[in-house]
């Protein structure tokens, strides 16, 4: 597949992005506010655009990867009708709600609509470590998808509600600050002991391994609403959070987030979730913050 394509926007992902399908020799387009940061495009051969017109005009599909829904409104509002049969494909990270607004923005011009969402970082572009998530008309990501596999091994369509990249997109970023942060907690926890952390990320990689393999079980058991605790009660997740905490505040490293898990904790017991699994959480992060 040789589909002509156009990215607008060459920030630090744009340019992966344009450098992607030129690899792999789709003619592309580029537009920029700066216009310098399309040199090293223009070298490999991209087209640069003397105005988003332009841009949009080149190519059947137009793929928009900018800081923010804001400025990419800013950018192609005026350039409205010349999306009317092309297809546009907005990376650019945001809220389901702005996903949808934008979606109907685009469908009063008469163009097909891809909202996406780029779990990857610039890097890994165009191989094996990225996931892009795209929500939005199948028959318009049936069409544009070999051209779009230039940019993910795993280009994934996700459904026509066109809110579902962004939504799955928060889950994710929820998951790695997650992640991150307890692995971080962790590495201060045993800095302040002495203990060098770079011995700590085999252990993390066993043990987010083991996590993972719950994991299916648990969303079985979150979907059905019941909480059997097969493993562990949430009495005895509560009783190791005060370990952690205690550790945490002896040792003079910041203990919020323990025991913030411990108050989630503690809600689930008020609610008589004690003999449950860890998985009756689920009713606790359900409710608004703030709320009991
Ligand atoms: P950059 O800050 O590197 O690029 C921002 C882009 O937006 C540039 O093209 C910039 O133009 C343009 N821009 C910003 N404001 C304006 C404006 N007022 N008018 C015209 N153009 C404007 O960001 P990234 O490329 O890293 O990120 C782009 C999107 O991709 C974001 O939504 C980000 O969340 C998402 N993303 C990024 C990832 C990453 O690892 N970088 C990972 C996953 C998603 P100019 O060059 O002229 O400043």
């Amino acid at each position: 597949d040789r589909t002509p394509v156009t990215v607008i926007g060459l920030g630090l992902m744009g340019q992966a992005l344009a450098g992607a399908f030129l690899r792999d020799g789709h003619p592309t387009t580029v537009w920029n506010r700066t216009a310098a940061k399309a040199e090293p495009l223009i070298a490999q051969g991209a087209t640069l655009a003397d105005s988003i017109a332009d841009a949009v005009a080149a190519s059947p599909l137009a793929v928009v990867c900018l800081s923010d829904y804001d400025t990419a409104h800013k950018l192609l509002d005026p350039v409205g009708e010349l999306l009317d049969g092309r297809t546009l494909v907005n990376l650019t990270s945001g809220t389901s709600a702005q996903a949808r607004e934008t979606a109907e923005w685009a469908a009063r011009h008469g163009s097909a609509y891809l909202d996406g969402v780029i779990l990857a970082v610039p890097p890994g572009i165009g191989t094996a470590d990225a996931i892009i998530l795209y929500s939005g008309p199948r028959a318009a990501f049936d069409l544009h998808e070999p051209a779009l596999r230039s940019l993910a091994e795993a280009t994934t369509y996700l459904g026509g509600d066109h809110t579902l990249s962004a939504l799955h997109d928060m889950a994710v970023l929820g998951l790695m600050w997650g992640v991150l942060n307890g692995f971080l907690h962790g590495a201060a926890l045993l800095g302040a002991a002495g203990v060098d952390p770079a011995g700590f990320v085999p252990l993390v990689r066993q043990g987010i391994g083991i996590v993972t393999d719950w994991l299916p079980g648990y969303a079985q058991q979150i979907a059905e609403g019941t909480y059997p605790a097969l493993d562990a009660t949430l009495d005895t997740h509560r009783a190791a959070m005060e370990h952690l905490a205690q550790e945490s505040e002896s040792r003079g490293v910041n203990a919020d987030l323990p025991r913030f898990i411990q108050d989630l904790a503690d809600r689930a017991l008020a609610d008589g979730r004690g003999g449950d699994g860890y998985t009756a959480m689920i009713e606790q992060f359900r409710k608004p913050s703030g709320s009991r």
